[in-house]
C-alpha cells in the first residue's frame, strides 16, 4: 500500500534537458538540502542575496562558483521553488546554465561532490506522486506528454495529466464505496441475507458501474494505437512505388527512391501522423524470389517485417496485370490488417480487381498515384477506418484508455463486480459479498495509486527519463 512507501529524504540532482548542444541546460535539484547546496555554488549578482532569501519562483541572475577554488564556472539563472509549492512538493532549485556537454555536467558533478545524489529515472515525478502532488495516472501522463507522437496523442496525455481519467476512475470508486457501505450496513442484521429492497438497489448500482467501466474499456484499442502507434510495413514487389508512397505520406523526400528494381535494401523507420495515429513505417525491399544474394536477404527480412507488422500497406502497380510476385506478396499479408494500394493510377489502370484473391476485403482497396499525390487522403481515411472503425478523428475531448496497466486493473475490477453480482443473486451472506466488492475497489485503486506497491511504482517510473 502507498502508505508504507516513503519518499526518500535525501536531495537528488539531474540535468533535466536532453544531452547535447543547446542554448541552455537546466540542472534540477530536489530535496531538503537543495537550497543549502545551491548556496555553496550560486552567487547572485544582486546584493549577494542568499538562495534561501530568494523570492520563490523568481529567476535570479548570477554565477556558478566552484566551492573549492572559488573560480567562476558559468553565467546562470537560478530559481528557488519552495516546498510544498513545487513539482515534487519538496524544495527545488533549478539552475539554467549554458548548454553543451561540459558546463551542465560540471555543475552537476559539483553538486554530487557536495552530497547530492544522482536522481534515478522518473524520480522527480515519483516524489511528486509520493508527496500527493498528483496521482499515479497523472504521473504516468507526464511521460506520455513528453513521448507523444501526434497532436491527438498529446491531447489524450494532457487530458490524463489534468486528471480526467482520475475523475472517471474516482466516480467508479465512489459508487463502489457506496455499494460497500450498503452491503456492510446489512452485516449487522440478524437475518443472514440481504434485505430485498437493498438488494435491488445494490444490483442496479453494480450493473451501472460495470457498464461505465466497460464503456471506458471500449476506448482502449483506439487509445493504445494513438499513444503507441502501429507498426506498419509497406510491402510490394520491386518498382511498384513503395518508396514513392512513403515519400507521399511523409510529404518529404526522406526515403531513397530509385527506378532500379530491388535497390531499396535498407529499412527506413519513420513515424508519420495518419489522421492522429502514428504509423511506425518500416520500408521494405521488394518481396520476390531472386538470385541476387543481398536482395535475397532483403526479401527475407521483408517477410519477417510482414510478420511483425500490425498493419500492411500492400502496393500493387495498377498499370500492369497482377502477376505471381504480387500474389506472393498478397499471401504474406493473409490474416493481417491490410490496405491494398493500387498505385500508378496516372498511367491508367490495367490491373483487374476481380483477379485479386477473394479473401481480400474489397472496401479496403484504394487507387492512388504516389507520383502525383492523388488518392493519398482517401488512403489515410481507409487506414484510420481499418484501425479504429472510425474515419475521422475524435475531437480528442473524451478521455480514452491508453495504458495496458489501466485496462488490466479495470478488467479485474469488472471480474470482481460480476462475481459479486452472482453471489448476491445466490443470496450469499453479506460478509462473503464484501470480499468481492472490496477486491473490485482495490483493482480500481491501482490505477490512480490508492493501492500500489514498490514494484508497481518501480516499473512505472523506470520508463521515465532522468530529470523528469
Ligand atoms: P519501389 O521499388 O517499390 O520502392 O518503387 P519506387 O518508389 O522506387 O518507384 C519505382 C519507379 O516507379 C520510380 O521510377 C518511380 O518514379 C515510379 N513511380 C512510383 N509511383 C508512381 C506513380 O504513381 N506513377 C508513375 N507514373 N510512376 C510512379
Amino acid at each position: 500500500m502507498t502508505s508504507r512507501i516513503k519518499s526518500n529524504d535525501d536531495t537528488i540532482a539531474a540535468i533535466a534537458t536532453p544531452p547535447g548542444h543547446g542554448g541552455i541546460a537546466i540542472i534540477r535539484i530536489s530535496g531538503p538540502k537543495s537550497a543549502e547546496y545551491a548556496e555553496l555554488i550560486f552567487k547572485s549578482t544582486r546584493d549577494d542575496i542568499k538562495v534561501i532569501e530568494m523570492e520563490p519562483r523568481r529567476l535570479y541572475y548570477g554565477h556558478i562558483v566552484n566551492p573549492y577554488t572559488n573560480d567562476s564556472t558559468d553565467e546562470v539563472l537560478c530559481v528557488f521553488m519552495q516546498a510544498p509549492n513545487s513539482y515534487t512538493g519538496e524544495d527545488i532549485i533549478e539552475i539554467h546554465s549554458h548548454g553543451g556537454f561540459i558546463v551542465p555536467r560540471r555543475i552537476l558533478e559539483t553538486l554530487f561532490s557536495l552530497g547530492a545524489r544522482p536522481a534515478n529515472a522518473g524520480e522527480f515525478s515519483l516524489r511528486a506522486f509520493l508527496n500527493g502532488k498528483m496521482d499515479l495516472a497523472q504521473a504516468e501522463a507526464v511521460c506520455d506528454v513528453i513521448n507523444a507522437r501526434t497532436e491527438e496523442g498529446l491531447k489524450q496525455a494532457e487530458l490524463q495529466l489534468k486528471g480526467e481519467l482520475s475523475r472517471r476512475i474516482g466516480e467508479f470508486r465512489d459508487t463502489i464505496l457506496d455499494i460497500i457501505a450498503e452491503v456492510e450496513a446489512q452485516v449487522d442484521f440478524p437475518e443472514d441475507e440481504i434485505d430485498p429492497i437493498a438488494k435491488d438497489s445494490i444490483t442496479r448500482r453494480t450493473t451501472g458501474v460495470i457498464s461505465g467501466i466497460e464503456n471506458l474499456l471500449g476506448t482502449y484499442e483506439e487509445g493504445r494505437i494513438i499513444k503507441y502507434g502501429v507498426k506498419t510495413a509497406i510491402l510490394g514487389k520491386p518498382n511498384v512505388g513503395k518508396s514513392s508512397l512513403l515519400n507521399a505520406l511523409l510529404m518529404k523526400e526522406r526515403a531513397i527512391v530509385s527506378p532500379l528494381p530491388g535497390t531499396t535494401r535498407d529499412f527506413i523507420e519513420e513515424s508519420i501522423d495518419v489522421r492522429g495515429i502514428p504509423l511506425i513505417l518500416i520500408d521494405t525491399a521488394g518481396i520476390r524470389h531472386t538470385s541476387d544474394e543481398i536482395e535475397h536477404e532483403g526479401v527475407k527480412l521483408a517477410k519477417e517485417k510482414a510478420v511483425e507488422a500490425e498493419l500492411i500497406l500492400l502496393v500493387l502497380d495498377g498499370s500492369e496485370e497482377l502477376d505471381n510476385d504480387d500474389i506472393e506478396v498478397l499471401r504474406a499479408s493473409t490474416n493481417k490488417k491490410a490496405v491494398i494500394i493500387i498505385n500508378k493510377s496516372d498511367l491508367g489502370i490495367k490491373l483487374r480487381r476481380d483477379a485479386l484473391p477473394s479473401t481480400i476485403r474489397r472496401d479496403y482497396i484504394v487507387e492512388i498515384s504516389a507520383k502525383l499525390g492523388s488518392g493519398i487522403e482517401e488512403l489515410k481515411d481507409k487506414i484510420r477506418g481499418l484501425l479504429t472503425g472510425a474515419i475521422s478523428h475524435t475531437d480528442g475531448s473524451e478521455i480514452m484508455l491508453t495504458e495496458l496497466r489501466h485496462k488490466r486493473a479495470l478488467e479485474a475490477s469488472v471480474h470482481s463486480l460480476k462475481s459479486f453480482l452472482l453471489m448476491l443473486e445466490s443470496e450469499e451472506s453479506p460478509e462473503f459479498l464484501a470480499i468481492d466488492i472490496r477486491a473490485a475497489l482495490d483493482s480500481i485503486g491501482e490505477i490512480t495509486g490508492e493501492v500500489t506497491t514498490e514494484e508497481i511504482l518501480g516499473r512505472i517510473f523506470s520508463k521515465f527519463c532522468i530529470g523528469k
